[in-house]
């Protein structure tokens, strides 16, 4: 059985997705879900729903509709304060990576779907990697839920080169998946500011690697005045600790410096990489 955070993140994803890729198109999709439905029924007692007729996500969302941080939410982000890097950038891939997962598990026959990969001829470069990593090393999901989607992006790329020269140059819609990535990273990120108004959230913050400077300007914009000057502050204080740690690098390096680097040190130029680039993941952060 999947672990109770990881079955509440994709709870919360699978309802973000659901809604993002069918925003215009009631759809109600069980299929995959017993685990966080059942999870998430424990934990806000949704016993007495068990015979609506409403999906089990609608109830959830109805319910966290009043609260500026939903507690899907919050329940994952104490998991993910305590991992190395950014908390945001972890916080977004594994939400692209659940979208395309749940993509392939469930959509790959849609008709909305295939127009909109036809309208931006498959994915970008950095999410179509992803997805084959994704066809790599989970399960359930297989190359010939790709190989659908892809055959319509050919035979539009086809029947434009039918109509050439008329029609000589390839207008592409934007990724979906980057589009969704800029829509969850607004949404995560008023989360997070939401969050850090309370003190216990910001202790738990300062334990934790903090955030980039790119998701740390996002967050920002959300955050009332108060938890602003905590961010400017703790921000602050990272970039004097990261410059020193820099410095003794540097320094110790010296082929007449005979002192050894201490762990923070020998690592604090990987820091600065992506405190300032944002994080890169080599390998998935959501498996079977
Ligand atoms: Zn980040
Ligand atoms: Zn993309």
């Amino acid at each position: 059985m999947e672990s109770i955070p990881r079955a509440l993140s994709r709870a919360n994803d699978s309802y973000e997705s659901i809604e993002e890729i069918f925003s215009e198109q009631k759809t109600e999709r069980k299929t995959g879900w017993t685990t966080a439905q059942r999870v998430a029924e424990m934990i806000f007692h949704r016993k007495e729903h068990q015979n609506s007729n409403r999906p089990w996500y609608m109830l959830l969302a109805r319910e966290e509709k009043g609260n500026v941080v939903p507690a899907l939410f919050t329940y994952h982000l104490q998991e993910t304060l305590a991992k190395p890097g950014c908390v945001l950038c972890r916080l977004v891939r594994e939400s692209e990576e659940q979208w395309l997962w749940n993509l392939l598990y469930e959509y790959t026959g849609d008709p909305q779907i295939h127009a909109r990969f036809a309208d931006s001829l498959g994915l970008c470069g950095e999410h179509a990697e992803l997805m084959r990593m994704i066809v790599a090393k989970r399960q359930l999901v297989t190359p010939s839920g790709v190989a659908r989607l892809y055959d319509t992006v050919s035979r539009e790329e086809l029947s434009r080169l039918s109509q050439f020269p008329q029609k000589n140059s390839t207008k592409r819609d934007d990724c979906p998946l980057c589009r969704y990535r800029d829509q969850v990273t607004d949404r995560k990120a008023s989360f997070l500011a939401h969050a850090l108004a309370d003190e216990a959230w910001q202790g738990e913050f300062a334990a934790s690697d903090g955030l980039c400077q790119g998701h740390l300007d996002v967050v920002v914009k959300y955050a009332d005045k108060q938890t602003k000057r905590i961010l400017r502050d703790d921000y602050a204080k990272r970039l004097e600790n990261l410059s020193h740690l820099l410095q003794e690098l540097q320094r110790k390096q010296r082929y007449d410096v005979s002192e050894q680097l201490t762990p923070e040190e020998a690592i604090s130029w990987r820091e600065a990489l992506w405190r300032f680039g944002g994080m890169h993941f080599d390998r998935l952060l959501v498996n079977d």
